[in-house]
């Protein structure tokens, strides 16, 4: 007889595995089935954000920032060292260390909870059986009362620049290079792209980034995106837009990317190339026939607002639905789903997801950017503040960016707000707060914020919403 659950999550990134600990919690026989394979062979929960993902370039980013302060900045700080040198390997094998504790700590997560984990390569068959095709070949069964997709995403391959896994690389890739790239290209200035070529930036490469749109982040606020193309630039990112690559070939050691823009065609030639051109959602393979389970024109499993395929009993949550690939929107998603197998009421509010690019400066954003009100006819006022005017940020020598708060015309109420500057990923949080309590920049405006922080630039920007801002003429 086939092994018997109330809920089976095939995925164990964080839609799956928050998914399969919530549903423990709510006291359902849960089971989560993964089919990653770690750097050492092994499976490795997590998915592609603990693995290959947020955590590891996260880890790079920081290393890399380390090194690139006490080559660039620290000098400012009357702080000198001789001759400065990065160990791509020990930096690689710290990366490696913290990804091991985090997907380690999630088979941990897993006992603590009686999560039961399955290795290997789930597919759903209809009547919600899950057949495990484990990895020494052996196939189990499952019967699920219901079952939770959230097999996650794949990167993009272009099909003219193949990864190989030594020339020309996605994400995975390019975490592990063994060595600073001399000169490395990037194809695609998204998330992705941006970080990871910061990462290699601030160790020393020459970076070129192509990009086949004439904006620069064309999803961000366009004072946002201006600042930040500023920055990079000035960091020595070539950031070419309204490039589009045709080919990318590998020559001995080095890749020749052409690509043509409105100056014609061009070439160049790199010695690593990333191509970080999106990604689309994993459900290959991940449904038999007759499951009743439909996908979209990109591949993604079509859920209602509850994530719901509806199929009785299957949801489907996290990167292979719509909506953005973050890994915080799949964890909530998967919260929600389980809250909703219990007979709770799980809701995820998709209007006030927080989006973080972990660049230098961080930029993010939560709500609306005025281009989006504009086209909904939305009257809005606006209020910004600048770093440069902030005390703590003057002090940390981290002036570039600004708070822009957008905020309805009559009501107040606040619609976007739009960070680029130090440590915005972790001021972006208050805005979420006032947002999801619906809350007006008078309300951000008339809220003590401590003196000297980073969270006053939010502060001032709410009161400039209102043209009072103290530090700076409105
Ligand atoms: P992305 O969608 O962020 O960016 C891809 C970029 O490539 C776009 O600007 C696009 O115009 C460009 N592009 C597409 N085809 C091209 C071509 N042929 N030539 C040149 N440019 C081309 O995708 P990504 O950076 O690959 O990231 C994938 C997903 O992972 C995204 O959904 C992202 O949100 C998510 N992610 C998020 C974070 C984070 O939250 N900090 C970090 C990494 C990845």
């Amino acid at each position: 007889m086939a092994d018997q659950f109330d809920v089976v999550v095939i995925g164990a990134g964080p839609a799956g595995y928050v998914a399969a600990i919530r549903a423990a919690q709510l006291g359902l026989k849960t089971a989560c089935v993964d089919a990653f394979i770690g750097k050492e062979g092994k499976p490795a929960l997590g998915g592609t954000c603990l693995n290959v993902g947020c955590i590891p370039s996260k880890a790079l980013l920081d290393s890399s920032r380390q090194f690139f302060n006490l080559t660039h900045s620290f000098k400012d700080h009357g702080i000198s060292a001789a001759n400065p040198a990065i160990d791509v390997k020990t930096m690689v094998g710290r990366k490696d260390k913290i990804v091991k504790q985090f997907t380690g700590g999630i088979a941990m997560l897993f006992k603590g909870s009686k999560v039961t984990p399955y290795f290997g390569k789930a597919m759903l068959k209809p009547g919600r059986t899950v057949s495990v095709k484990g990895h020494d070949g052996a196939s189990v069964d499952i019967a699920a009362t219901n079952v939770i997709l959230a097999p996650g995403s794949t990167s993009i391959e272009l099909p003219f620049a193949k990864f190989d896994g030594k020339f020309i690389v996605d994400n995975a890739g390019a975490l592990d290079f063994d060595a600073v790239p001399k000169r490395l290209g990037v194809i695609g200035a998204g998330v992705i792209g941006l970080e990871l070529g910061s990462v290699w930036r601030r160790l020393g490469a020459e970076v070129t980034i192509l990009e086949a749109l004439p904006d620069f982040l064309g999803t961000a606020d366009r004072d946002v995106a201006k600042i930040a193309a500023r920055e990079f630039v000035k960091q020595g990112l070539d950031i070419k837009l309204g490039a589009k690559v045709s080919a990318a070939k590998v020559v001995g050691n080095a890749v020749e990317v052409t690509y043509a823009d409105t100056k014609g065609e061009a070439k160049i030639v790199v010695d690593k190339l990333l191509v970080a051109v999106g990604r689309r959602a994993a459900t290959q393979g991940v449904l038999a026939d007759g499951t009743g389970v439909k996908l979209d024109e990109r591949g993604r499993i079509v859920v209602d607002e509850h994530c719901w395929t509806g199929v009785e009993g299957v949801w489907a949550v996290g990167d292979c639905v719509r909506g953005p690939m973050l890994a915080h929107k799949g964890s909530e998603e998967g919260v929600a789903v389980a809250e909703l197998i219990a007979g709770k009421a799980g809701h995820v509010n998709y209007d006030t997801i927080p989006w973080v690019i972990y660049t230098e400066p961080e930029i993010a954003w939560a709500g609306k950017t005025e281009e989006e009100l504009k086209k909904d006819n939305v009257p809005y006022k606006s209020g910004s503040f600048p770093f440069a005017a902030i005390g703590r940020a003057v002090a940390m020598n981290e002036t570039a960016g600004q708070v822009k708060i957008l905020a309805h015309a009559e009501t107040d109420r606040i619609l976007g707000v739009h960070m680029v500057g130090p440590s915005v990923s972790e001021l972006i949080a208050e805005a979420v707060v006032a947002m999801e309590f619906h809350g007006a920049a008078e309300d951000l405006a008339r809220i003590v914020h401590a003196h000297p922080t980073l969270s006053e630039a939010v502060h001032e920007a709410a009161l400039a919403v209102d043209k009072r801002a103290i530090h700076k003429a409105n």
